[in-house]
């Protein structure tokens, strides 16, 4: 990516990345304190808005519309959750398509179910990258995802089925949840329940790939997948910390170089 910043820059292109945080959540704060390191690291211009927790819907609004005018900014980030005064949906709606880096705009998630798309959701984008990389094919492969969230279930499916796997989504209402990932040569938890999908339920040779981050009461981070005992039956398998967090920062990267070269040539 460093390489690409500074390729782009001799092209006469600067990107910039605004993240907006509202409100005072801990896990929020850490995500945005990587994302901002990311985009010094790699030479990506950024700015932040740290607003207060009383900060209403009309403000942050007004914020949005400012920054989709703002030359110098190319990729708009808003941190969820927000406070719950203010509608989430309503503030992905403002935020102009082409600069919406996160793909959470419904023009966005649009482009993602016709598989003809600029935006990736970061997190999904850097599961595939991470099976690219790893030499793994998808087609024909049976690929189960546990969650069906906006963010990381659904278009994980959607990524996944054009690269022609077979594709099942499990949720909190899937009644044989460990039948079916037995069945999977590729798994991507996404649940939010430590330590949840056990070896025992993992097929000998599957690839495991955990998105989960869940800190327990002694303060250790560990995904969905019981990393010791899911290790020995899989073929290939992703660490929680590690893994699945840092690729999808480095797609946030990758979302606003992309986001500078569209909004330089619109
Ligand atoms: P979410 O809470 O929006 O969705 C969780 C999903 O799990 C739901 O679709 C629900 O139906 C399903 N689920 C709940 N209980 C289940 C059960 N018993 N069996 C099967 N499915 C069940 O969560 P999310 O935003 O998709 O995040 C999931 C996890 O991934 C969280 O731990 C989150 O912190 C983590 N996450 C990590 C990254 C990253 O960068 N690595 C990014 C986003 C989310």
């Amino acid at each position: 990516m460093k390489e690409e910043v500074k390729n782009l820059k001799q092209e006469g292109i600067n990107p910039g990345l605004a993240v907006v945080i509202v409100g005072d959540d801990p896990a929020s704060r850490v995500y945005v304190n990587s994302k901002k390191k990311a985009c010094e690291e790699i030479g990506i211009y950024s700015e932040e808005y740290a607003l207060s927790a009383k900060t209403t819907q009309d403000e942050l609004l007004e914020l949005i519309n400012m920054l989709n005018e703002k030359k110098d900014i190319s990729g708009i980030l808003v941190q969820l959750p927000l406070p719950e005064h203010i509608d989430e949906e309503i503030i992905i709606n403002a935020i102009n398509p082409k600069k919406d880096v996160d793909a959470f705009h419904p023009v966005n998630v649009g482009k993602i179910m016709f598989g003809n798309y600029d935006f990736v959701p970061c997190t999904p984008a850097g599961v595939m990258e991470l099976i690219k990389e790893s030499g793994i094919e998808v087609a024909g492969k049976e690929c189960v995802i546990i969650g069906r969230s906006n963010i990381v279930g659904k278009p994980q499916a959607m990524l996944l089925l054009h690269e022609n796997g077979t594709v099942t989504i499990c949720h909190s209402k899937t009644k044989n949840l460990a039948e079916t990932v037995k069945r999977a040569d590729i798994v991507v938890a996404a649940v939010g329940k430590p330590e949840m999908i056990t070896g025992d339920m993992i097929k000998e040779g599957a690839v495991v790939i955990d998105v989960g981050i869940n800190r327990l009461e002694n303060k250790k981070l560990v995904g969905d997948v019981h990393f010791e005992s899911a290790e020995k039956v899989a073929s290939a398998i992703t660490p929680v910390p590690g893994g699945v967090g840092p690729m999808t920062i480095a797609m946030l990267m990758k979302n606003t170089v992309k986001a500078a070269r569209i909004n330089r040539e619109s």
